[in-house]
């Protein structure tokens, strides 16, 4: 039977015509209709005209994506009736709550209910505490939509600490031989993390442009950082650089002297695949679940049903139905699935 919170996967988010609302598409709805943004990535977000986010979220896309919308606040666990959104979402009344993913600073699940049916939609989530983002909370719904970046029996991250240890490791070591160590990270979410994670160090550190306005919204919104200033190549030399481009640094050389450059990044488990080119190290700091941490949030979410999306959506899928879990891949995956 149908049910209002029947969606369609399109523009790589999901689309609920019963509802007039989106989640997370890459192209810009224009409509009218309202777009819950998960998180502040450019692969979650787009010009928008009427979107619903968390306050962190709409400062740091604010910042990404600048320009007149209209933008819907939410705290985590506060209510939305369908009927308080102006102008109206559409003809069927729905609640909807956010609930803290732990990807980033701001990310959020979304959980629909309409006519005695839910649904949650993770976008990009984390299980693992971080050090610079709320921590998850997994909520129960009947309908499970979620993100399987890592959805492969083979990515079982190390413990985070062993990781941030390590590099710790490589800054110290690279400095006292007279490079630069320089850790590539997003600007958004990783850098932070990896930021948090040498304040006991007391290395000295410097932020490319686009991380240092990141961490600036972060610390506005009561965020914690060791002492950080704005990458200078002339005098970045002894510093920790965290950034997600080699760019300004290569265009530095030889002034700048050498470097040695480590990426920051899930893939680090398959070696060379996925890595940097330019990185000659690789450590498995992710944002993302790893695959027994996607596992346990279907425990936690207790679904009757599971759409997966992104990464090995089509393998974790059959991995859920082997245990039992009614489970389908959306988008491509799916496509491949049902000619098999
Ligand atoms: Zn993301």
């Amino acid at each position: 039977m149908a049910s209002p919170l029947d969606f369609v996967y399109r523009d790589g988010g999901l689309h609920f015509p019963g509802l007039g609302l989106w989640m997370d598409p890459h192209r810009p709805v224009r409509s009218g209709e309202w777009v819950v943004v998960s998180h502040a990535h450019a692969d979650h977000t787009a010009r928008h005209s009427a979107v619903i986010l968390t306050e962190p979220t709409r400062r740091l896309m604010r910042s990404r994506i600048p320009g007149a919308r209209l933008e819907q606040v939410l705290g985590f666990g506060e209510a939305l009736d369908h009927h308080t959104l102006e102008p109206s979402a559409g003809g069927t009344p729905f609640r909807l709550t956010l609930h803290p993913a732990g990807h980033v600073l701001g990310s959020a699940m979304a959980r629909l209910e309409a006519d005695g049916d839910s649904l949650l939609y993770t976008g990009d989530f984390k299980l693992r505490p971080g050090r610079s983002s709320e921590r998850c909370e997994p909520v129960q719904a009947r309908t499970l939509v979620m993100e399987t970046t890592y959805g492969r029996p083979r990515y079982v991250f190390p413990p985070t600490e062993e990781v941030v240890a390590a590099v710790i490791r490589f800054c110290r070591e690279s400095i006292e031989s007279g490079t630069t160590p320089v850790l590539l990270a997003y600007s958004l979410g990783k850098g932070q993390e990896i930021l948090a994670a040498l304040q006991d160090s007391d290395l000295p550190i410097q932020l490319h442009p686009s991380s240092a306005r990141m961490t600036g919204i972060y610390e506005e919104l009561g965020w914690r950082f060791p002492r950080w200033s704005p990458l200078d190549p002339e005098t970045a030399r002894g510093h920790v650089v965290i950034t997600p481009s080699t760019r300004p640094l290569l265009a530095a050389q030889p002034g700048l002297g050498p470097l040695r450059i480590a990426s920051l990044s899930g893939w680090a488990l398959d070696g060379r695949r996925n890595a940097a080119p330019e990185s000659s190290c690789r450590f498995a700091l992710s944002d993302h679940a790893d695959f027994p941490d996607l596992l346990r949030f279907v425990e936690a979410v207790r679904p009757e049903r599971v759409f997966t999306l992104h990464g090995f959506a089509a393998e974790f899928a059959r991995h859920l139905r082997r245990r039992g879990i009614e489970a389908l891949a959306l988008g491509e995956a799916n496509q491949l699935e049902l000619v098999l």
